[in-house]
């Protein structure tokens, strides 16, 4: 049995008790508005933070995860029994330096997007609609209309299993189709260095709007959801796959294939993680049955 009661006062005491919070449900954290209660979530400002707070918690031998802003994770409806470690708006300076932005982890990529365009900066158009953090974005090499970190990262600053902080080029970074090394190795990103050109506001502005309406008018950006669930497969499109198996508009409890775009899963007001999960499970059966397409996923489960 793990005593929390502990644990949650030694991180009171570092991180202050208004960054420390108990039994805390998870749907408060999640773009898809599910999942039980975390019995410990924290809020680091700074990186001695998330490293005093991880020697904590693995002292008092407590599994932890960290997490952005939650756009794209599924947390069990039997919640998170360990830490979350959410790092976003208590980490999340951003500073231009000619043409390279410096990110705390925490920052959002539509913030750090709209700043670019004020400072006449181009190549985070693409990025600018993507809801989730610049930590986030990398651990998952977000990428939308042709961009991904992947092109404009020059290099993070992460700590790694043993708390050493290091510094990774983009070559080490390991970038793939939504993936990188700190996935793999689970490091944590704890700031970014971003590398932009200089360009034409009017243009920056104006590419953004367009790819902001083509979303709007192509995603059901209305409902909860963590975007396109299942990674494209090879020489396809997942939302066209599960169109052509019949699933827009299939429902699992309250989760639903959108009949806006098939590659979305919403959450029409009820969802569990549970119906999420199992309408995941229904669609990649279908798709495999009917076409022998694996569609990988690409949303993290946590908890399960
Ligand atoms: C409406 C909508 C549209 C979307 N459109 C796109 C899109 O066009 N392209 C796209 O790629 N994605 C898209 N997404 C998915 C999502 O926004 C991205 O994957 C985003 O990069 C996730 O960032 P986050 O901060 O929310 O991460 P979270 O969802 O909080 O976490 C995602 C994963 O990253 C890890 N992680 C988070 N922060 C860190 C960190 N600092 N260090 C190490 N690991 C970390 C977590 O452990 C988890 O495994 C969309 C989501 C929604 C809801």
């Amino acid at each position: 049995m793990i005593n929390y009661h502990t644990t949650v006062e030694t991180l009171k005491k570092l991180l202050g008790s208004e960054n420390v919070a108990e039994k805390v449900s998870m749907s408060l954290h999640s773009s898809f508005k599910v999942g039980g209660i975390a019995e410990i979530i924290i809020f680091p400002s700074t990186t001695e933070d998330i490293v005093s707070s991880i020697d904590t918690v693995k002292r008092n031998n407590i599994p932890f995860t960290v997490i952005g802003n939650g756009s794209n994770i599924v947390v069990s409806d039997d919640g998170y029994k360990g830490v979350i470690i959410k790092l976003c708006k208590n980490l999340n300076k951003i500073e231009f330096r000619n043409n390279e932005v410096f990110c705390q982890a925490g920052a959002l990529l539509s913030t750090i997007a709209n700043k670019a365009a004020q400072n006449t900066l181009t190549g985070m158009e693409f990025a600018a609609g993507i809801p989730g953090t610049v930590g986030g974005a990398v651990a998952m090499n977000a990428g939308a209309y042709g961009g991904e970190m992947k092109n404009i990262v020059k290099y993070a600053r992460c700590l790694d299993n043993e708390g050493n902080v290091i510094t990774l080029l983009n070559s080490e970074l390991q970038f793939g189709y939504r993936k990188s090394i700190i996935q793999k190795e689970n490091y944590i990103v704890l700031d970014v260095v971003i590398s932009l050109l200089s360009g034409d506001k009017a243009s920056i502005i104006n590419y953004m709007d367009e790819l902001a309406s083509k979303r709007r008018e192509k995603q059901p950006l209305n409902m909860p959801s963590a975007g396109s669930v299942f990674k494209r497969p090879e020489g396809h499109y997942a939302g066209k796959l599960i169109q052509d198996c019949g699933l827009r508009g299939y429902s699992i409890g309250g989760a639903q294939i959108s009949d806006k775009h098939c590659g979305f899963i919403v959450n029409t007001g009820t969802a569990t993680a549970n119906d999420i999960v199992n309408l995941i499970k229904h669609t990649q059966k279908t798709v495999y049955e009917k076409y022998g397409v694996i569609l990988e996923q690409e949303v993290k489960l946590i908890g399960f």
